[in-house]
């Protein structure tokens, strides 16, 4: 029979806790600010260390501080760490309730430890509250939805934690045993030692869900032009690649157009490098008003763009291009500037992405040599 001392687990909790809050900080300091929620959730594996560190000391430290503080500090840490992850998901938390239930019951407790001390009423307070707040929580992630493996561990992990407090709670009101927080019932070791592993569990899934949302900044940045927020080369590149393939198998055409702005040089000279700067910004959302869904615009560099049409036929892609250009050379607003465009399709059957962007390439610089403001095919 393996013997497991509750005073010990709980001390590990609190170490455990302590070094989780710690990894948590370093992610704060190191994570972009746009994720949010971090700075909340070590705070509250503070709380959670601190408050094992001192429920460790029951019989040695005063009750106020063994007892009292405890069941003020964990249930204040869960409520943080729910706080963290509604800023992190970009909810507006609102905490001023949870705070009133918190105190309400922490009092209730201090009757129950210094007037009418009962352990098991104090447990089954905490439980009760414990079970509110976890409900919430979860209720609150299933609503932001369960699509990432990081998700689906935090809902499993308090789904666990919220079946091993009403285990508890059940187990009290049918089998009311131990006088105190270290008592060896075996429901009270499964509920200490579950609960212990539950906290790193969740730090370790709240951890999970901050990488994963760095990953899907760091791959926007990657595939997005900061300034206009068109695709970027690379990303072009790959999607013009297996858009080519695409098409071999199919048997389609895909179009691509180079756009190049008119004497955009002029334009900076003329207003400023901020105003050029937005007219690069207003081309994209004009350009993408034209563009169907699966169409994807990039930009390649300085004031060259590419948009890549698949399953499109060349006439059709002269007219989508011939758009463009007549939206852009309408005089509505200053400064005005007027593209020229570069069609190519994949015809020729044994077309690379190079070969595609050469031919549009060739197509822009006829454009430009027959006077500019044009679409000219290759
Ligand atoms: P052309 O009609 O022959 O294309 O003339 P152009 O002036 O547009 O072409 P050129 O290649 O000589 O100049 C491109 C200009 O685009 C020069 C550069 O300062 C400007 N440019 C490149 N990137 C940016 C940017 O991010 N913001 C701004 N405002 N200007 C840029
Ligand atoms: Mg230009
Ligand atoms: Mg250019």
């Amino acid at each position: 029979m393996i013997s497991i001392d509750p005073r010990t687990v709980i001390l590990l909790s609190g170490v455990m806790s302590a070094f989780m809050a710690i990894i948590m900080f370093s992610l704060k300091r190191n994570y972009p600010t746009s994720i949010r929620g971090l700075g909340e959730w070590a705070t509250s594996l503070v709380l959670v260390a601190v408050g094992s560190g001192l429920a460790f000391g029951l019989d040695v430290l005063p009750k106020l501080l063994s007892i009292t503080f405890p069941r003020l500090l964990f249930p204040a840490g869960l409520l943080l760490a729910y706080v963290g992850t509604q800023r992190f998901f970009g909810l507006t938390p609102r905490f001023k309730l949870w705070i009133a239930l918190i105190a309400g019951v922490v009092l209730v407790q201090v009757w129950f430890t210094f007037v009418q001390p009962h352990f098991l009423v104090r447990l089954a307070l905490s439980n009760a509250l414990g079970a509110c707040i976890f409900f919430a929580f979860a209720n609150m992630l299933r609503k932001q939805g369960l699509a990432t493996f990081a998700r689906r561990m935090t809902m499993g992990v308090m789904v666990t934690m919220l079946c091993v407090l009403l285990m508890r709670l059940v187990t009290l009101a049918i089998w009311p045993v131990g006088e105190d927080i270290f008592n060896t019932a075996p429901q009270h070791l499964v509920y200490v030692t579950s609960f212990s592993f539950l906290v790193v569990l969740l730090s370790v899934s709240l951890v999970l869900l901050a990488s994963e949302r760095l990953h899907t900044e760091v791959s926007y940045l990657a595939s997005h032009d900061s300034l206009t927020n068109a695709f970027t080369r690379r990303h072009m590149n790959e999607a013009c690649a297996m858009e080519l393939e695409r098409s071999v198998r199919h048997d389609h055409s895909m179009a691509v157009l180079i756009m190049d702005l008119d004497h955009f040089k002029l334009i900076n000279d003329t207003y400023g490098h901020q105003r050029g700067d937005q007219v690069l910004v207003d081309f994209v959302v004009k350009v993408n008003g034209f563009l169907r869904r699966p169409d994807q615009l990039a930009r390649f560099g300085g004031e060259e763009f590419v948009a890549m049409l698949p399953e499109t036929r060349l006439e059709e892609a002269l007219v989508v291009a011939e758009r463009i250009r007549a939206a852009c050379a309408l005089h509505s607003t200053e400064p005005n500037c007027t593209v020229s465009i570069g069609v190519t399709t994949n015809a020729q059957g044994n077309d690379t992405v190079d070969s595609l962007i050469a031919r549009a390439d060739a197509a822009v610089y006829r454009a430009k040599t027959l006077g500019r403001n044009r679409v000219e095919s290759a």
